[in-house]
């Protein structure tokens, strides 16, 4: 038996280990994969960390980078300089990250030591460069080795960058793996768990309550756009369950407004407790990205607060409104709680996935692995041109 080929792969945030806990358990059981898994540090409470852990079974990392910081510059570089001699040490086939955050600039560091490098969630776009996660995402894509992209339709966003097609595997979004493992396969636990008892104690009403998430930079860092959240919320026909951000909380009380009286704001929760409310909730406003994505597979309405979305899926289901609260003028508070309303009691397909997306990832991984090895880049990069077809050497 050869031995197995050993991956790192780097994770920082919340909704990270949630993402990529099916992906984390099956590369610790894939016998052609030795896993190194690295946290960065960027997140680091036990209420943005180690709960998702303990809640999603999965194991501890096993590198802890540390990387802090007051801003986006201080955290990033952190992340690349303590990156940097870890995978020097490990020297792994490939280096895997995930998504647009601080953390996937630590692919850097994979760079400099010329160490393949694999994104999982690569090729979208909002097309709204004043998104520093746009440019994030961008960065990583061109830095890769590998993408695994959600659908075709990033897949062709990324060709149009010129990146290589053969470089690129669809594979669905792995949201819908971990609802379908971790809340719809568990269906009776949950049921358990939201008793009156569960909504006395929170001061809202099964099914008759709003949640809320808010922590995006373009909404946090700007106190109109803050404002303008509130009166949404503030409007809203029953009481918004608000665990939010310490950023957010922060910039809340920087402002000095009074909150809503409907809004009940506490303290970021677990995976458990969020999923709960998300299920009995009427409707929920959010700039989280995954959040629209759960919110859309488990049949809740929800508002996108944000101006542009790479995520349009979910208003293509029907599932989602969204308004961008910078320019309230053009999003009335009536129309939008209204278009909410509407979306209250319907059904619709979210067509996000079937389950398997992890699957596809690690099979890909393993073959890799065994077969072709992770860099892709021995072609010519001139792939605009989609109607070619490659051989198995990347040559026409
Ligand atoms: N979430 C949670 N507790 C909370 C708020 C969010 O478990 O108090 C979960 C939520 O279900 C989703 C993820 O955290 O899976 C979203 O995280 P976040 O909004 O920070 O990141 P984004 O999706 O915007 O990348």
């Amino acid at each position: 038996m050869p031995q197995p080929t050993r991956i790192a792969l780097v994770l920082g945030i919340r909704p990270d280990v949630i993402r990529a806990s099916l992906i984390l358990r099956k590369l610790r059981e894939s016998a052609e994969l030795d896993l190194t898994f690295i946290w960065s540090g960027q997140h680091y409470s036990d209420n943005l960390k180690d709960i998702f852990f303990r809640e999603l079974g999965v194991a501890a990392p096993d590198v802890e980078l540390g990387a802090h910081g007051e801003t986006d510059a201080e955290v990033s570089s952190e992340v690349i300089r303590r990156l940097y001699p870890v995978l020097s040490e490990l020297d792994p086939a490939a280096a895997v990250f995930l998504g647009d955050t601080n953390t996937v600039l630590g692919s850097l560091a994979a760079a400099q030591l010329n160490i393949p490098i694999v994104h999982i969630e690569g090729c979208m776009r909002s097309y709204d460069w004043r998104m520093p996660e746009e440019k994030y995402r961008t960065t990583i894509d061109h830095l890769s080795d590998v993408i695994y992209a959600y659908f075709d339709e990033y897949k062709l966003q990324g060709i149009a960058e010129g990146l290589n097609p053969e470089s690129i595997v669809v594979v669905q979004n792995l949201i819908v793996d971990v609802l379908q493992e971790y809340y719809f396969a568990r269906k009776a636990k949950y049921d358990a768990i939201a008793t009156p008892a569960f909504f006395n104690e929170r001061g809202i009403e099964n099914g008759g309550y709003y949640l809320m998430t808010a922590h995006r930079r373009e909404n946090v860092g700007n106190g109109r756009s803050l404002e303008a959240i509130m009166q949404l919320v503030g409007a809203a026909d029953g009481t918004v369950y608000f665990p939010a951000s310490y950023r957010t909380q922060r910039e809340l009380a920087r402002l000095g407004s009074e909150l809503p009286t409907n809004v009940r704001l506490v303290d970021p929760i677990g995976y458990e407790e969020f999923l709960t409310l998300m299920a009995h909730a009427r409707g929920v406003f959010t700039d989280s990205g995954t959040v629209v994505e759960e919110t859309a597979v488990l049949g809740v309405p929800s508002v996108q607060m944000r101006r542009s979305t790479e995520r349009p899926q979910v208003s293509d289901a029907r599932s989602s409104v969204k308004c961008d609260p910078a320019a309230p003028e053009s999003y009335p508070v009536e129309k939008v709680l209204d278009r909410l309303a509407r979306l209250v009691g319907t059904t619709w397909e979210h067509r996000l996935g079937d389950g398997r997306a992890s699957d596809r990832i690690v099979e890909d991984l393993a073959r890799r692995a065994r077969d072709d090895g992770f860099d892709t880049h021995r072609s010519s990069r001139m792939h605009l041109d989609t109607s070619r077809s490659y051989g198995e050497d990347g040559l026409e």
